[in-house]
């Protein structure tokens, strides 16, 4: 997937649209200070259980065997626009699952 370098988009601390360079979000590690810093075990679960369709799992359930998934090929990846004016950051709304992200290359429409 190709993305072009910056972009024209909503700044919400400058509230207006400004110039703003893309790039990639990266995983942050949890540090040893605050090891619960970034969610807990039970935010966790809550996270997993909202939101979805179906019931769970309460009435019938697929036999342990079949679960068993491959793994997959390709990564998720969260877009971080920064802003130029207040060089502040900001995640793009839904992360994008590609094998290869190219940002900088000029994206004809
Ligand atoms: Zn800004």
């Amino acid at each position: 997937m190709k993305l072009p370098k910056e972009t024209r988009r909503y700044c919400p601390y400058c509230k207006k649209r400004t110039t703003q360079s893309v790039g990639v979000a990266k995983q942050k590690s949890r540090s040893a200070t605050h090891p619960m810093s970034r969610g807990s075990a039970s935010r966790e679960k809550l996270r997993r259980l909202r939101d979805k369709p179906g019931n769970l799992g309460r009435r019938s359930r697929k036999a342990p065997k079949s679960w068993k998934r491959k793994t997959k090929a390709t990564k998720r990846m969260t877009l971080l626009y920064t802003c130029k004016e207040c060089k502040k950051s900001k995640q793009g709304k839904s992360s994008i699952r590609t094998a290869r992200l190219e940002i900088g290359d000029k994206v004809a429409k």
